[in-house]
């Protein structure tokens, strides 16, 4: 008889509730995005919009994958990184479920559930992966049983300074896709901080730079909104390939996987693509459908830890808001490479 896990993702503004048998196969996937009128992500207003949704995505993903919630054989939760807040409420579900229910619960580093759906939907082994999305900027590989981060963003995420610029410029949330439209309509490049300290990197100057440029007198004379997203682009991904590039070449890595939100992007897809092929590396884009914030990447994350070594106890299943996926084991990769 099949099992299933039932997986929440609940760290920033989607409510995502995902149902995967032991298998891998993704039986449901539910997403209830929040999306704030104006300005950023508040967490009050997240956490009450999860709030009040949470039971009817549940209630959805059960009747879309034509189970009842008794079928549910193990729970799985975002326990980190993320808005507290925010975080709570998946774990509060999840924490209710499991002692309802009786049956094991799973808390899941978010940035390592990325990883691993990506693994399963590309059926990649031992990929380094770009991780670029509104909340994080990771570049990892597992060496060591854990997945180690080579570089990472010492301020904003990418996601997030494309968003943040584009509402400034007026464009509606979410700011990534509609910068990438303006940016296919020029080829000018205007010079921008370009940021990268040793692995990591900072995108705050890019962000400030281009925001005075649609402040100044010479907005809409010397240049437009199209030539400054094509810059800020070309800026951005220019600094994510070359870090993601330093370390194919340091690990020797064969399988390059590009996920989160941004992944959407076909410019990045380009450059990425373009320095896997010069590496020997074969790239593979996440399904977008699999590559934003899921609940199936969470319940998949959640069998693979509960497979290795069982579920936590309710002891163990606080949220860590700040926790890094380097600080994690995965014993599920042992097996494989050591
Ligand atoms: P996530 O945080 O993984 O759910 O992804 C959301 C982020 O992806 C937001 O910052 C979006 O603006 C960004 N995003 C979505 N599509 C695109 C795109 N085509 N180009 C750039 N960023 C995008
Ligand atoms: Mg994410």
């Amino acid at each position: 008889m099949k099992k299933f896990c039932l997986g929440i993702e609940s760290t920033a503004h989607t409510w995502g509730v995902g149902i995967v048998d032991f298998k891998g196969e993704v039986h449901t996937l539910i997403n209830d995005t929040f999306i704030p009128e104006k300005g950023g992500l508040h967490p009050a207003l997240v956490r009450e919009h999860h709030l009040n949704n949470f039971a009817k995505i549940i209630d959805k993903a059960l009747l879309e994958a034509n189970l009842s919630i008794k079928d549910i054989n193990l729970v799985a939760f975002s326990q980190s990184p993320g808005l507290a807040p925010v975080l709570k409420i998946g774990a509060l579900v999840a924490r209710m479920l499991s002692q309802i229910l009786k049956v094991p619960l799973v808390g899941v580093n978010h940035c390592i559930a990325h990883v691993e759906i990506g693994r399963l939907m590309c059926k990649i082994e031992d990929p380094l992966t770009l991780y670029v999305s509104g909340g994080n900027t990771i570049i990892s590989a597992y060496e060591s049983n854990r997945y180690q981060i080579f570089g990472e963003t010492l301020d904003l995420a990418v996601g997030n300074m494309i968003d943040s610029f584009a509402r400034d410029a007026g464009l509606s949330h979410p700011g990534g896709p509609k910068i990438e439209k303006l940016a296919l309509r020029s080829k000018k490049y205007i010079q921008l901080p370009y940021i990268v300290k040793g692995m990591d990197l900072s995108f705050s100057g890019i962000y400030t730079a281009a925001k005075r440029l649609i402040e100044s007198p010479d907005f809409n004379n010397k240049y437009n909104l199209n030539d400054v997203a094509n810059s800020l682009q070309e800026t951005a991904f220019a600094m994510l390939t070359e870090v993601t590039e330093r370390a194919l070449a340091h690990t020797e890595i064969k399988e390059v996987l590009l996920t989160g939100g941004v992944a959407a992007n076909k410019r990045l897809q380009q450059m990425i693509q373009y320095i896997s092929d010069e590496h020997d590396a074969r790239f593979e884009v996440v399904p977008l459908k699999y590559a934003g914030d899921n609940g199936a990447m969470i319940a998949w994350t959640g069998i693979l830890r509960y497979l290795s070594e069982g579920g936590h106890e309710m002891t163990e299943t606080i949220i860590k808001p700040k926790e890094r996926m380097d600080n994690i084991t995965v014993p599920w990769r042992l097996e494989k490479k050591t």
